[in-house]
Order: C-alpha cells, then sequence, then structure tokens
C-alpha cells in the first residue's frame, strides 16, 4: 500500500470556521430602512432569543475588531442559564450588559401588495416543512425581524391595547394572534440614542387571511438557528478565549473610549500609565497657561479617542443596530 492513500483531502479535519454562518445566509433577516416607518404583521409563530457577546480582539495582522460569539450558557427557551454550563465570554471585562434580541417571523405588507403575477412553484423539501429555502425562487412576503429588547418589550405589551370582549369577559391578546392580532408598524432611526432608535405602533387588527396563514416562513428554531451560528462548546470557548488576543475595555476611570495607542497593546501588556494626571479630580486654581497647557492636552486626547472609536468598525455598542 503506498502512502498516496492518505494523500487529498479526505484526510483533513477543516475547522476554519466553515460550519459558522452568518444570520443573513440562513435566514431573509430584513434589514429596517433609514427612517422610515414600516408595517408589518406578525405571525402566530416561535420567536427565538439569542444572546451574543461581541469580543474586541486584535487579529494577527495588528487589527482591531468585534466578534460575535453566542453566549453559550444562555437558554433560549427560558432565556435564563442553562444548567451545567459556564460561559467564558460572560465572564470578559465589558460583557456584563450583553442583551439579548429576538428573531420574529412577520408579513411584511409592502412585499404582500406587490405579489406577483406568477409565482415559482414551491420546492418538494418547503412544501413538506413549510420554511422557505433560502436560496429558492419562491415567493413570500415573510420576512425574519431582529428585534432589540425594548422594542420586543414595547411589542409584547401591546397585548394590554390589544382586548377583545367575549362572553362579558375581556381578555387580552398577543398581537401575533391569528385571530384576533393587530399589525405594528416600525420606524428604525440610526441617529436616535439607544430605546429611541426603534419606535412602534399599533395598526388595524388584521386576522390572518387562509393565503397568509399558508406563506412560507423561516424556521427559526433553536437547532436550526443556533446550529448554523455556530454554537461552541464551553471545552471550545474555553480554548477561543485562551488563542485570541482579547483587548480589555478601559473602564477603571470611566466608560470613556481607551486612546488609540493604548488599545494597540496586548491584553496581557495593558496598563493605564501614563494616562492617569488627567483623570484624577485636581481641585487647586491652575494658572492660565496651565489651563490653556490642559485644553491642548484635552484636545489631543479627544482626538486620539475619536481615532480609537472609528476603528471599532463592527462595535455593537448596544445599540442594537448592527446585524450580522
Ligand atoms: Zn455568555
Amino acid at each position: 500500500m503506498s502512502n498516496d492513500d492518505e494523500a487529498g483531502f479526505e484526510s483533513l479535519h477543516p475547522k476554519g470556521g466553515a460550519d459558522k454562518k452568518r444570520l443573513d445566509e440562513i435566514i431573509d433577516l430584513y434589514p429596517f430602512p433609514k427612517k422610515k416607518w414600516v408595517q408589518i404583521r406578525f405571525l402566530p409563530k416561535r420567536i427565538l432569543a439569542v444572546k451574543q457577546h461581541w469580543v474586541s480582539i486584535r487579529t494577527k495582522d495588528g487589527k482591531e475588531v468585534n466578534i460575535p460569539k453566542l453566549c453559550i450558557e444562555f437558554d433560549p427557551a427560558t432565556e435564563g442559564k442553562r444548567q451545567n454550563v459556564s460561559c467564558p465570554y460572560c465572564k470578559l471585562p465589558g460583557q456584563d450588559s450583553t442583551r439579548t434580541f429576538y428573531l420574529a417571523n412577520a408579513i411584511l405588507r409592502e412585499d404582500q401588495e406587490e405579489k406577483p403575477q406568477r409565482l415559482p412553484a414551491s420546492l418538494p423539501e418547503e412544501k413538506r416543512t413549510g420554511f422557505k429555502d433560502l436560496s429558492s425562487r419562491t415567493w413570500t412576503p415573510v420576512k425574519v425581524f431582529r428585534l432589540p429588547a425594548k422594542l420586543a418589550s414595547d411589542i409584547q405589551s401591546y397585548k394590554e391595547l390589544n382586548v377583545v370582549k367575549k362572553n362579558g369577559e375581556r381578555k387580552e391578546y398577543d398581537v401575533s394572534s391569528a385571530r384576533y392580532g393587530m399589525d405594528i408598524s416600525i420606524k428604525f432611526d440610526p441617529d436616535a440614542k439607544g430605546a429611541a432608535m426603534y419606535m412602534s405602533n399599533t395598526g388595524d387588527k388584521t386576522p390572518l387571511t387562509e393565503e397568509e396563514t399558508a406563506y412560507l416562513t423561516y424556521d427559526l428554531s433553536e437547532k436550526y438557528i443556533y446550529g448554523n451560528l455556530g454554537l461552541e462548546t464551553e471545552e471550545h470557548a474555553n480554548s477561543e478565549v485562551k488563542r485570541m488576543t482579547i483587548i480589555e475595555p478601559d473602564n477603571k476611570y470611566d466608560k470613556k473610549p481607551v486612546p488609540t495607542r493604548s488599545v494597540v497593546r496586548k491584553s496581557d501588556e495593558y496598563d493605564l500609565g501614563d494616562d492617569e494626571p488627567e483623570a484624577a479630580p485636581v481641585k487647586k486654581e491652575r494658572t492660565p497657561e496651565q489651563k490653556a497647557a490642559l485644553r491642548a492636552k484635552k484636545k489631543k486626547r479627544l482626538a486620539a479617542e475619536q481615532a480609537g472609536q472609528k476603528k471599532k468598525a463592527y462595535d455593537d455598542d448596544g445599540d442594537d443596530s448592527m446585524p450580522f
């Protein structure tokens, strides 16, 4: 037997992230247009909770990037902690405020109004599962909407406004209810701050028609989404944390972005050293010369900070505006 049996691709075990996909590669993730109201109708289907960390790392060629990592101890069914699993990303500095977002199927009304005259036939697999194959030409006005926590909470609370009286009894219905649900309007404003970035409002009550109930949707099961995004085992996550050059946020004094020259250091060499004097409060009166020198120093520091901010190309920064 020759050694050629060992040649070629058969003996390889590539783990170059080929099994990891982005959300928009597996579902039709709707990109909210800027500053425009869109009208949608949520479907009475599973809404999946996703908890994702953004970890700042330095790449081999010195670039600072933020990479998404699924929280491995997060249980989407309960939105609590999984038993017997500990997520090393949760323990990284600055990760304590990591928030959950939600994925939901909804009819996009403007797409529904533009239904083509001739519709390509569904694939047999689509007919069987009811799920749209992202690569097929089959038409559906259903998209997946990524809802930051505050928006999801707002939409959930509209239930209180959606009261139906039956036999003298008042009952609240979820906005996604097939029979008693309603349209929701959402506006995305990337220039707004924090929770104001997504505005929402209730629309007409709209029972789902037979046609609407039959629209193909997207598979938002834990297995499909977490499986494709590449949920790591605890062992793998631990080795990732050891392997990566993680950039720690500078929160010794305040939450300001770190100056550029500090963030280029490896985390284990990291120190605040020469930045200290300005951060410490100084009570005694300064001379005009000292004040001018301080202003110049501050200006320089701000410029450095801005340069630092620009480098954070993929920084989610808790604003929930960045799809991945
Ligand atoms: Zn975690």
